[in-house]
């Protein structure tokens, strides 16, 4: 049984930073993978450049749009939301891409690696949001079908996926205003991490006494650079993961379990409605 009450008490009377990775959005259906060397992932340079994989990660974008969008926040996004709303958790900064944080209810939440949902003119810096990207492609290619892929197969392998790549029939819409040339608003690989989202975590960090992880191993960097920034302002660090974590030599406090099995029964000895 995962030490919720611990928890509870580090957090209780203070202001809460929470960061999450992936594992909070796991048991809503959504994958979590990362490209390692030897399973290299389409990267920005890849796709600025190279028109091939410039449409293949288009085409495999819209069949992710198409899952990603059926998917629903988990009980943790949820205890999340009710925690920032009573106040005992200021804001969160994720590594996700998936939204729902926001679709959760939560207000404050810094997307350091963007967001699935909405597209960005890499020419004139219009943005707009994926739904109507996915309208607009689909009005360029009547004939295609966007059938949702399997979870297993969401992610891009360079070298696996090079012959798909180069047989894709998908034509990618130009930006409705400039006709530059458009990019989902999520940090690719080798890209640097989106000035708003940075500011704002950063600020976050400066702001609270406890930062809470949750989800992750802090294998990516972001997660790990917001850490260290509210450990050098003073907060006291509290991890839950399933499995070991970078940060668990730093912590205060380290809790074995997942976001779905903590998170509620916090949210409810927090805020009173525990039995
Ligand atoms: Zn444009």
């Amino acid at each position: 049984m995962p030490d919720v009450a611990a928890i509870a008490d580090a957090m209780r009377g203070h202001r809460t930073l929470v960061v999450t990775g992936a594992g909070i959005s796991t048991t809503a259906g959504v994958p979590d993978y990362r490209g390692t060397p030897d399973r290299r992932s389409v990267e920005y340079e890849d796709f600025v450049l190279h028109e091939i994989w410039y449409r293949y990660l288009w085409w495999r974008n819209e069949m992710s749009w198409t899952l990603l969008r059926q998917v629903a926040p988990t009980a943790g996004h949820r205890a999340l939301a009710r925690l920032e709303e009573a106040g005992p958790v200021i804001g969160i900064a994720t590594q996700n891409v998936d939204g729902l944080h926001t679709l959760a209810g939560s207000r404050q939440v810094a997307e350091l690696h963007g967001t699935f949902d909405a597209v960005v003119c890499l020419h004139c810096g219009a943005r707009f949001t994926r739904s109507r990207m996915s309208e607009m492609i689909r009005d360029l290619n009547p004939g295609l079908d966007f059938p949702a892929p399997p979870l297993a197969e969401l992610e891009i392998i360079a070298a696996k996926d090079e012959e798909s790549a180069q047989l894709n029939p998908i034509e990618v819409p130009p930006c409705p205003h400039c006709d530059g040339m458009l990019k989902p608003d999520v940090v690719l690989f080798g890209e640097p991490l989106p000035k708003a989202p940075v500011r704002a975590a950063s600020a976050l960090a400066g702001a609270c006494d406890v930062v809470l992880t949750v989800g992750t191993s802090l294998d990516v960097s972001t997660g790990m650079w917001v850490v260290m920034q509210a450990m050098e302002s003073g907060a006291r660090l509290v991890v839950v993961n399933r499995g070991p974590s970078q940060a668990d030599r730093l912590a205060d406090l380290v809790v074995d379990g997942g976001a779905d099995d903590v998170l509620p029964g916090l949210a409810d000895v927090l805020l009173g409605d525990a039995p």
